[in-house]
């Protein structure tokens, strides 16, 4: 697979809801194959900008391309897992119906789905381990499965990039990391774009990282700063270091902006 392409790019892009601007500005690509990790306070735009990237919102201003195409114009290009896993809980859907819903515009443009789209969707079910639950509706799993399930809806197209919304939030320990490990494994076959406020998964998986706060900071590198997070989160991360920035991943830039100054312990 090439990967000498942009993936996802912005250029000038302005979004606001209404009269609140959400973004401004915004220029950064991300190349084919990148594992991007997307970091920035709560409300800073991170939602906003994965939904434009998708064609979910359209910009007031600027241009955005998925490998060379419009957001939305080929729906199999990019995968979508929402933030909230627990949406589908009350919901009289099974697994599979689920899945089968990332088959729409890749299923030949009908309502109806084929034996390709079934197989498809077991399959992506299978490589998320939840073969098994393909028949149970969503309410009878656990968090962490119905976001297994809510993955394999993203992946059942075979996209070229996957975007994920916070998918370490709300789950344990175990699923974690089970999913990063399979995260991981998507290395090389797939461009990564995660919004996470979790530094473990920078240390250990991305190779950028973009901190989103109204303009949107692309580092393609997946070393943090002390100013890339004072740019992002406007003051000392006190929350996120209580998440664990490992040291390692801080570097010491001048005596200034020194690692002691930014760790509380
Ligand atoms: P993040 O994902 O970084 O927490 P969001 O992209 O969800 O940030 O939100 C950015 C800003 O836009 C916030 O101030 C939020 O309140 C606002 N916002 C989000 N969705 C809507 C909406 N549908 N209508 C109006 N304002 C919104």
């Amino acid at each position: 697979m090439g990967f000498n392409e942009s993936a996802l790019s912005f250029e000038k892009v302005t979004f606001s809801y209404g009269n609140s601007p959400v973004l401004s500005d915004v220029n950064f690509s991300v190349p084919g194959g990148e594992f991007l990790v997307i970091i920035g306070p709560n409300g800073g735009g991170k939602t906003t900008l994965l939904k434009l990237a998708l064609g979910l919102l359209a910009p007031d201003k600027g241009k955005i391309s998925i490998f060379g195409k419009n957001p939305g114009e080929d729906p199999t290009t990019a995968g979508y897992v929402p933030q909230d896993a627990g949406l589908s809980r009350d919901f009289p859907i099974t697994a599979l119906e689920v899945v089968l819903q990332g088959r729409i515009g890749g299923a030949g443009g009908g309502w109806r789905y084929g034996k390709k789209d079934r197989e498809a969707a077991y399959d992506a079910l299978e490589s998320m381990g939840m073969a098994h639950a393909a028949n149970r509706t969503m309410g009878l799993l656990s968090q962490g499965q119905r976001q297994r399930v809510l993955i394999a809806r993203s992946i059942a197209s075979a996209p070229r990039l996957l975007m994920l919304d916070e998918p370490l939030a709300s789950i344990d320990a175990e699923s974690r990391d089970s999913l990063m490990a399979w995260l991981a494994g998507l290395k090389g076959k797939m461009t990564v774009v995660m919004v996470s406020h979790d530094m473990s998964v920078i240390s250990g998986h991305a190779t950028a990282v973009a901190c989103v706060n109204r303009r949107v900071f692309y580092h393609g590198s997946a070393e943090i700063l002390p100013e890339m997070v004072e740019t992002a989160y406007g003051s000392c991360p006190v929350e996120l270091i209580a998440h664990g920035i490992p040291h390692r991943v801080l570097a010491v830039h001048d005596h200034e902006h020194g690692e002691e100054a930014h760790i509380h312990d």
